[in-house]
């Protein structure tokens, strides 16, 4: 009989009130990086070559991971992984940047906060070591989201960055493409097969989510020519509400879709249709892990029916980091709360599920 009303009490009391007896779910974080997509041939990497760009992956993770581990921000996570990318010569970001048809380098960046969506991005910077940080120095200092040329060089000095001498950003690999391309008539594609841009997205414990990339641009650029990379909704974008992302690939044809806001665009617009069946019944359910993967897959393939070739990266408000490449391969890493660390190169390198889905 008291078993009996103990039943009765229980299948009356409202589903909330038992739910305050489970203990809430740790806050998760989740961190993605990439450092460039594109024809990568597997033969033609050495042993070393790969184990020297697994290593600088690795230290780019390492190092955004421990923030979001600590309890730091997104944002935080996201610069601490970008700037040992930027400093490698491996990849084409700051040092290592390719060099453009006048022999010089010109670096892009952008950054995104998905908490309150300020911005802030740099386009054809010359003396700045570290582009993400001007960048974000432009969201958080200026009344601007976007500073170009001698103008945002201007404003670096005004914030108290160091002038860094051109020299420091040229090397010979890069030289040596350039000198191919024009020796060859060859475009940038030709010489330049992976392209090597940096980028990272993060979710920290307080839910908020953040994006940046940074690049050199392509080899050979001329004409002031500016990619997706610092533009705002191309090559990155940040909203707690959907997602964030940061972009690689052909410029042209990421500016043309918009990729990185159109990513997150999807992911809104499925994550408020969940919340208005759920009628207002708290907690709504949540976009899924494989539902994300497929609006980055969906917009990578309109990249590519226009022509254009590259990879996203990208995490969600559930945790959920993905990876979405129409190339060969790309230079990737992620790393969760839930244990996930791992840096892959190729196309199905990847374990095959980064979280569990929900
Ligand atoms: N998206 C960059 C650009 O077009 C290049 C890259 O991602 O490698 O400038």
């Amino acid at each position: 009989m008291k078993n009996l009303i103990t039943l009765i009490a229980l299948a009356l009391m409202p589903a909330a009130a038992l739910a305050q007896d489970d203990a809430p779910p740790p806050p998760k974080w989740s961190l993605a990086i990439h450092g460039g997509a594109g024809t990568l041939n597997r033969d033609a990497m050495t042993p070393e070559r790969r184990a020297a760009y697994e290593a600088a992956l690795q230290q780019a993770l390492d190092a955004g991971a421990k923030v979001l581990a600590e309890g730091g921000s997104a944002m935080d996570a996201i610069k601490a992984a970008i700037i040992p990318m930027e400093d490698s010569p491996l990849f084409n970001a700051g040092k290592g940047a390719v060099f453009t048809w006048d022999g010089t380098n010109e670096l892009d960046s952008s950054i995104m906060d998905g908490r309150d969506r300020s911005a802030g991005a740099v386009a054809g910077v010359k003396t700045v070591k570290n582009p993400i940080l001007l960048a974000d120095t432009v969201r958080t200092q200026s009344e601007h989201v976007m500073l170009m040329g001698a103008g945002a060089e201007a404003f670096a000095v005004e914030k108290g960055f160091a002038v860094t001498p051109p020299e420091y950003f040229a090397t010979p690999a890069r030289r040596e493409a350039l000198e191919r391309m024009k020796a060859r008539q060859l475009s940038a594609l030709d010489v330049d097969l992976k392209f090597g841009t940096v980028g990272a997205v993060a979710l920290d414990m307080e839910g908020n989510l953040a994006a940046g990339t940074s690049t050199g641009g392509m080899t050979g650029k001329r004409w002031g020519r500016v990619g997706d990379a610092p533009v705002i909704g191309a090559g990155t974008y940040a909203d707690n509400r959907s997602c964030a992302v940061s972009a690689t690939g052909w410029g042209e044809y990421f500016l043309r879709v918009g990729v990185a806001h159109e990513i997150c665009a999807k992911l809104r617009a499925r994550q408020e249709l969940l919340a208005l069946l759920a009628a207002g019944v708290e907690p709504h359910p949540v976009v899924k892990q494989a539902e994300a993967q497929n609006f980055a897959d969906e917009v990578m393939a309109d990249v590519k029916q226009l022509g254009g070739d590259g990879g996203v990266i990208l995490v969600t408000p559930e945790g959920d980091a993905i990876f979405s490449f129409n190339t060969s391969g790309m230079y990737r890493g992620r790393a969760t709360s839930e244990g996930v660390n791992e840096v892959a190169i190729f196309g199905g390198e990847d374990k095959v599920s980064a979280t569990p889905d929900h």
